[in-house]
C-alpha cells in the first residue's frame, strides 16, 4: 500500500459525505452496533458497498453474542464511517475494536483496500494527515485469519489542529492480474471471495491508567522507548500495560514501544525485568506498589560491547506478519515489527513480506524512495534499517529467505517444482535498476529430519519443508548461508554440525546464519531471538546483503562471540600454515565453553574466567588447506529462544553461537575430499531425485495447482540436481 495514493483515495471518498458531529466527547456512538432499526446501525454511515452482498449488520455472532458488522469482498467490499467524535488536541488516545477475520491465505493482501481509517478532522471538518507520534491515519489490515474475536488497537496522539476523530472500516475487492509479469497470481492460493471481516465494540479512550481503589500505579521509563519488558509478581503472574505487544516467549514479556509505560497494579511486590538484545546487560529491579501511590522505575541497560561501532550488525532475515493466521494483533504493521526488533537489540530486519508487500517495497525503491510515499516496512532510523523481502516457500526443494531481494520476486506456487531455488536466484543475479544487492539463505534446512530418518525423508515426495537443495546449491554456488540456529522439529544441532563440516571438508563454501521465523502478530515467539550478526562495510542494506554473500557472519541465540585468525574474520581466507587464532565469548546468561575447530578437530577450548569471558589465543599450524570455525555454548534460560537444541539439552546447551568459517589455504597442501563425505551427498541427491520424480503423483487431484505441474518442470529440477551430482562425482 502506497501511503500517498491511499490518502488521496481516502480524501476522495470522504468528500462524498459529511456526518454530524457526535454529541458526546471521546465516545464512539453505538460502537457496539447494538442500537438502531432496519439494516443500518444507528450513527454509522455506509459510504460504499451493497448491503446484504458486501456487508451486513448482523443480528448475532458479535463479541458477546450480540450484533456486529460484517464486511466481505464478495460483493466488492464496503466502507463504513462513524460520526466524528469530539476530541482534545494533544491528548493521547487508544482506539480499539474487536476484530474477527477468516479467509484463505492471500485474500486480505489481494483486496485493493483493507484498512481502518483513523482520521483526525480540524475545526472546519477537513482531514488532518500529520500526526505528532508518527502513527499512520490509515492502518492496513493484512491479517487474514484470527483464532476468534481478538482486540485490535492503535495509540493516537491528537494533532494540535485536530478537533474530532472519524473512524472508518473499508474493504475493497481487488482484481489481481492472473498473468502479471511478477507472477503474483501464480502464487495464488484460492479465491479472494473467501474473505470475511467482522467488527464489534469500537472504542476510543484516553490513554489514562485506571487505578483500582486497592491498587497503585507502576510507571517505567524506558530509554528510547525500545526494550523487552516483563513485570512479574511473587506468585509468578505477569502483567502488561494497554497497547503493548505481549509475547508468551520469555515467560510473558511485552514490547510497549513507548518511553513511558504505566499501568495500574494491585498493591504488592513486583519484579521488573528488561533486556535489549544480547550486547546490553539485562535489567532487573524489585519494587513495592503501594495503594494510591506511584512506584517509579528507570530502566538502564548498559552496553557490554558495541558491535555496530566495529561494523558488526545484528539482524533477522526470517520473520513474518499475518502469514499463517492465528493472529492476536490484527492491526500490527511491519513498522511495528521493526520497533519490536529494535527493542530486541537488532540493527536490521530483512522482513519476509507477502509478495504484495515485497512488490510495494520494490516499486517504492524503483521510484527513488520518495519520502511521502513510503510503503509499510520502509522503516529506517539512524541505527536501524528494514527492507521488505520474501521467503520463497518452495515446499519440496526447500525454503529460502532472500536478504534484501533485488527487483520483484516471482516465485512459483509453493507446491510446484518450478522455478527451482537455483533458477530463482539466477534470475535475481541481474541487479535491478537500483543495483540492489541481495543474498540467499537456506531456511530451516533440517525440518523434520533426524540422523536416522534422513534418507527416507529426502526420498519421500509427500514430506516437505526441509532443504533438499542444500548440497546442490552449496556445490553450485547458489546459497550464501544456511540457517544453523533455526526453528525446526526435531531440533538436532549435532546433525547440522556433522553435515556442515562434511560440506566444508569437501572444499565447499557456505556460511552460517540464524533467524527466528517469528510470526510477530501471533504473540508467541519474538523477532530476533535467533539472529545473524554480519560484518558489513557500511550500515546499508546492500552492504549487509554483501556481508551475507561474503559469509562474514555468525549466529547466536544469546552468547557474544568474536573470532579471528591472522587478523582475518569469518568468511575471509587466510594463508597458512602458520595461524594466530584469537577468540572470545561471553553471555549474560552464563557460558559453558568456547571452542575452535580446525578441519573438524577441536584444537583449542576455554571456559569463562572470573569476568565471565572465555578467551583463546593460540599459535598453531594447519597441516593442510581447510577451515576454522569458532563455537560456544551455555546453559539455557527462559528469556532465550532455545528451539535449535533438543529439549533434553536445554539446561546445559540451550545457548549457542557459531561463526562462519575462516578458510585456510596452505600452499602445496590442498583439501583432499574423503570418499565417505562425497558418497553421503550423492546419496542425498539421489534420494531427493526420487522425491522429485514422485511429486507430480502426490499432487494429482489436489486442486488447480497439482496437475498444472509440467513434465518439463520435473526435468528441470532433475537436471539441476544432476548438475550438482557431477560436481560431487568429480571429487571421488
Ligand atoms: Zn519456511
Amino acid at each position: 500500500m502506497n501511503r500517498e495514493t491511499a490518502w488521496t483515495r481516502l480524501l476522495k471518498e470522504m468528500a462524498g459525505f459529511a456526518l454530524p458531529l457526535a454529541p458526546a466527547p471521546e465516545t464512539v456512538l453505538n460502537g457496539s452496533f447494538e442500537e438502531g432499526e432496519g439494516s443500518i446501525p444507528e450513527d454509522w454511515h455506509l459510504a460504499a458497498g451493497g448491503l446484504g452482498v458486501s456487508t451486513m449488520w448482523q443480528t448475532e455472532g458479535g463479541v458477546d453474542g450480540g450484533r456486529c458488522l460484517w464486511i466481505s469482498p464478495k460483493g466488492g467490499g464496503a466502507s463504513w464511517y462513524c460520526r466524528p467524535i469530539p476530541i482534545s488536541p494533544g491528548v493521547e488516545y487508544v482506539f480499539s475494536c474487536a476484530v474477527k477475520r477468516k479467509g484463505n491465505r492471500h485474500w486480505a493482501h489481494a483486496c485493493e483496500i483493507s484498512w481502518i481509517a483513523l482520521v483526525f478532522l480540524d475545526a472546519a471538518g477537513r482531514p488532518v494527515r500529520e500526526n505528532p507520534n508518527n502513527d499512520q491515519p490509515l492502518v492496513q489490515v493484512r491479517c487474514r485469519q484470527t483464532a476468534d474475536w481478538v482486540e485490535g488497537w492503535r495509540c493516537l496522539v491528537a494533532p494540535s489542529q485536530a478537533r474530532s476523530l472519524q473512524i472508518g472500516f473499508r474493504l475493497v475487492r481487488g482484481e489481481p492480474d492472473l498473468h502479471d509479469a511478477h507472477g503474483f497470481r501464480r502464487f495464488w492460493h484460492g479465491d479472494i471471495d473467501t474473505g470475511e471481516w467482522w467488527v464489534d465494540d469500537v472504542r476510543i479512550e484516553r490513554m489514562a491508567v485506571k487505578v483500582e481503589t486497592s491498587g497503585g500505579r507502576l510507571a517505567i521509563h524506558v530509554p528510547q522507548g525500545v526494550a523487552r519488558l516483563r513485570i512479574v509478581d511473587d506468585a509468578g503472574h505477569t502483567f502488561q500495560p494497554r497497547g503493548a505487544f505481549a509475547y508468551t516467549h520469555g515467560g510473558g514479556c511485552f514490547h510497549a514501544l513507548r518511553e513511558d509505560v504505566a499501568l495500574g497494579l494491585p498493591a504488592g511486590a513486583y519484579t521488573v525485568q528488561a533486556m535489549r538484545g544480547f550486547q546490553r546487560r539485562p535489567f532487573t529491579q524489585r519494587i513495592e506498589v503501594q495503594p494510591g501511590q506511584d512506584a517509579r522505575i528507570h530502566v538502564e541497560m548498559s552496553r557490554l560491547v558495541d558491535w555496530p561501532r566495529q561494523g558488526w550488525y545484528t539482524g533477522d532475515h526470517h520473520n513474518h506478519l499475518s502469514f499463517h493466521g492465528s493472529t492476536r494483533y490484527p492491526l500490527m504493521t511491519i513498522d511495528d515489527v521493526c520497533r519490536v526488533a529494535q527493542g530486541e537489540g537488532l540493527d536490521f530486519l530483512s522482513f519476509c513480506g507477502e509478495i504484495v508487500d515485497q512488490h510495494a517495497y520494490a516499486d517504492w525503491r524503483d521510484a527513488g524512495r520518495p519520502a511521502d510515499a513510503k510503503p509499510d516496512g520502509a522503516y529506517e532510523t539512524t541505527d536501524f534499517l528494514c527492507t521488505v523481502s520474501h521467503e520463497v516457500t518452495q515446499d519440496l526443494l526447500g525454503h529460502v529467505c532472500l536478504v534484501n531481494a533485488p527487483g520483484h520476486i516471482a516465485p512459483g506456487h509453493p507446491w510446484w517444482l518450478a522455478p527451482t531455488n537455483a533458477e530463482l536466484v539466477e534470475g535475481l543475479r541481474g541487479r535491478d535498476s537500483c543495483a540492489t544487492e541481495g543474498a540467499v539463505v537456506m531456511a530451516h534446512p533440517y525440518s523434520g529430519v533426524t540422523a536416522e530418518n534422513l534418507f527416507d525423508v529426502l526420498a519421500d515426495p509427500s514430506v516437505t519443508c526441509l532443504q533438499r537443495e542444500l548440497p546442490v546449491d552449496a556445490a553450485l554456488g547458489y546459497a550464501h548461508t544456511m540457517d544453523f540456529l533455526a526453528v525446526e522439529e526435531p531440533a538436532d544441532l549435532d546433525l547440522r554440525f556433522r553435515d556442515y563440516f562434511r560440506l566444508l571438508d569437501l572444499g565447499l563454501r557456505i556460511g552460517v546464519s540464524g533467524a527466528s521465523d517469528a510470526y510477530a502478530d501471533q504473540g508467541t515467539e519474538i523477532v530476533g531471538s535467533l539472529c545473524t550478526v554480519v560484518k558489513a562495510e557500511a550500515f546499508t542494506l546492500d552492504a549487509i546483503a554483501k556481508a551475507y554473500r561474503a559469509q562474514r557472519t555468525l549466529t547466536t541465540n544469546g552468547p557474544l562471540l568474536m573470532f579471528g585468525a591472522n587478523a582475518a574474520c569469518p568468511g575471509d581466507t587466510v594463508t597458512g600454515p602458520g595461524l594466530r587464532l584469537d577468540a572470545k565469548a561471553f553471555s549474560n546468561w552464563g557460558l559453558s565453553r568456547l571452542e575452535i575447530i580446525l578441519n573438524g578437530d577441536v584444537v583449542a577450548d576455554a571456559t569463562p574466567g572470573p569476568d565471565g569471558w572465555a578467551r583463546i589465543q593460540l599459535e598453531t599450524k594447519a597441516a593442510r588447506s581447510g577451515w576454522l570455525v569458532a563455537r560456544c555454548w551455555g546453559p539455557g534460560h527462559c528469556a532465550l529462544n532455545m528451539q535449535s537444541t533438543p529439549e533434553a539439552q536445554h539446561a546445559k546447551q540451550g545457548q549457542w553461537a557459531v561463526t562462519s568459517p575462516i578458510y585456510i589455504v596452505a600452499p602445496g597442501k590442498p583439501i583432499v575430499p574423503q570418499r565417505e563425505d562425497v558418497e553421503y551427498f550423492l546419496r542425498w541427491i539421489d534420494a531427493s531425485c526420487h522425491a522429485i520424480r514422485g511429486r507430480k503423483a502426490v499432487l494429482e487431484g489436489q486442486g488447480p495447482f497439482g496437475p498444472a505441474m509440467k513434465d518439463e518442470h520435473v526435468q528441470a529440477a532433475l537436471d539441476l540436481f544432476q548438475r550438482a551430482r557431477r560436481v560431487y562425482e568429480k571429487m571421488l
